[in-house]
């Protein structure tokens, strides 16, 4: 059935997902830009599976258009753009990629850790406009100093690892308690942290208890000179004491690639918007590397979110797998033999009220069931069961039978 997939790819998805999915045998159609709301309604009509990145917009308002899609796939980490909620009430499952920039953030981060040491920015800057100022004083190798890790999940971790290999001391912190790696060491405050760590990084998600978690009293805890790296989310740095600590010559520097209010495209002014009213001071500080939120900008970075993401639709279309799903039960089986003569798969998606599974199991115990799931997330369940021994007629009337039931969102029978 791979062959009748339609799937419609927008904003210049890697070149690793187009491969991927057309090895599956399925009809692509390539853009390498967004398209007008219009034309997207048009396409988004007939189509089994849609790829995006930052700049297009799936509200309810153009997926109530799909007739057939059964994926949305964010080739990015972000999925604000998608009405996630009403995605999944249509029985669409949306997948995006997680991780697979961890390993640029995490070099980003080493390269600045260095670049603040030896205030590599200022030097740099100075020279480009022909001052020539060899300075040794505050400047420091990094070997035996200690990083203090904020969140030690994909990149937190990631960077304790490659720290650690240049002969730093890793300690972090975490709302939870994480294995270290190597001979990093788990603090269990914030404070604790602040106090000892010579450099301070950040990579923790944007939450509400993340907003401004190192503000005035934070800057003041650290040691002096310490140095503040965010390359996480720019609401969680309060900027404005950021510059106030480093006019009194308490943070020794600092490197941001994110910021609370980004521009939406390349180009000059970019911060130019009464937002950002911090901007002047902020550039006008010694040792400060500013970054256009680039951390997780690379060449490897963006062909294993092609490979990651395009891989988790392939396996939804084909087998039903929803696992790494942002908007849906996660559910997986074995996978499907369709060589296996008279054995099909039923995925079944449908409202989460209590007696579904009695009906569903009713319409399907006629047949060998081999194997089944279900789980439920929110207002929606999915369901996914092999049944063995069914001929073409038994297809027609397990599907006609299932569509029947009131709490049916959608359902897919793969043979
Ligand atoms: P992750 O989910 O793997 O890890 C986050 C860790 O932070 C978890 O271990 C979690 O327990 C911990 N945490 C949550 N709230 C906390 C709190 N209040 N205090 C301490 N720890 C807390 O995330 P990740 O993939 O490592 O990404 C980290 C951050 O980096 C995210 O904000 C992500 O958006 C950002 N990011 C930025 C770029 C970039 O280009 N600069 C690229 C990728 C990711």
């Amino acid at each position: 059935f791979t062959g009748d997939i339609k799937i419609l790819l927008l904003e210049n998805v890697n070149q690793t997902a187009v491969e991927i999915f057309t090895n599956q045998g399925y009809q692509v159609e390539f853009y390498k830009s967004s398209l007008p709301e219009e034309e997207l309604i048009e396409k988004i009509k007939d189509v089994h599976a849609i790829g995006i990145r930052s700049k297009t917009q799936l509200g309810e308002n153009i997926l109530k258009h799909a007739k057939n899609l059964v994926v949305v796939g964010c080739f990015c980490i972000g999925t604000n753009q998608v009405d996630l909620k009403y995605a999944a009430s249509m029985g669409v499952s949306v997948f995006n990629s997680p991780f697979s920039n961890s390993r640029s953030v995490a070099e980003l981060v080493i390269a600045e850790i260095i670049v603040l040491a030896r205030q590599i920015g200022d030097r740099s800057i100075e020279l480009h406009t022909g001052t020539w100022n060899k300075v040794s004083s505050r400047c420091w190798e990094v070997r035996g100093k200690t990083l203090g890790i904020i969140g030690y999940g994909h990149i937190g971790s990631q960077l304790s690892v490659l720290a650690e290999s240049m002969g730093m001391h890793v300690i972090y912190y975490d709302i939870v308690t994480i294995m270290s790696l190597g001979t990093a060491k788990q603090v269990s405050t914030l404070d604790e942290l602040l106090n000892k760590a010579d450099f301070v990084t950040l990579h923790v998600p944007e939450t509400a208890d993340t907003k401004n978690l190192l503000s005035a009293p934070q800057f003041a805890a650290m040691k002096d000179g310490a140095y503040v790296i965010n390359a996480s989310r720019g609401t969680v740095i309060d900027i404005p004491s950021l510059i106030l600590a480093m006019k009194a010559g308490k943070i020794g520097g600092a490197a941001i690639d994110v910021f609370p209010h980004e521009p939406a495209k390349n180009g000059a002014g970019a911060f130019s918007d009464d937002l950002n009213k911090w901007t002047s001071e902020l550039v006008s500080l010694p040792n400060v590397i500013l970054t256009p939120h680039i951390g997780g900008s690379t060449e490897e970075a963006q062909s294993a979110i092609g490979v990651e993401v395009a891989s988790a639709m392939s396996k939804y279309i084909n087998e039903g797998a929803s696992v790494g799903s942002v908007n849906f039960p996660e559910v997986s089986l074995r996978a499907l033999n369709l060589d296996q003569d008279n054995t099909v798969r039923v995925l079944y998606i449908h409202k989460n009220v209590p007696g579904v599974l009695k009906t569903v199991n009713n319409i399907l115990s006629n047949h060998n069931i081999e194997k089944q799931f279900s789980d439920s997330s929110g207002e929606i369940a999915y369901l996914m069961a092999d049944i063995a021994d069914v001929n073409q007629s038994d297809i027609k009337s397990i599907y006609d039978e299932l569509n029947k039931t009131p709490e049916k969102i959608s359902i897919r029978l793969l043979y």
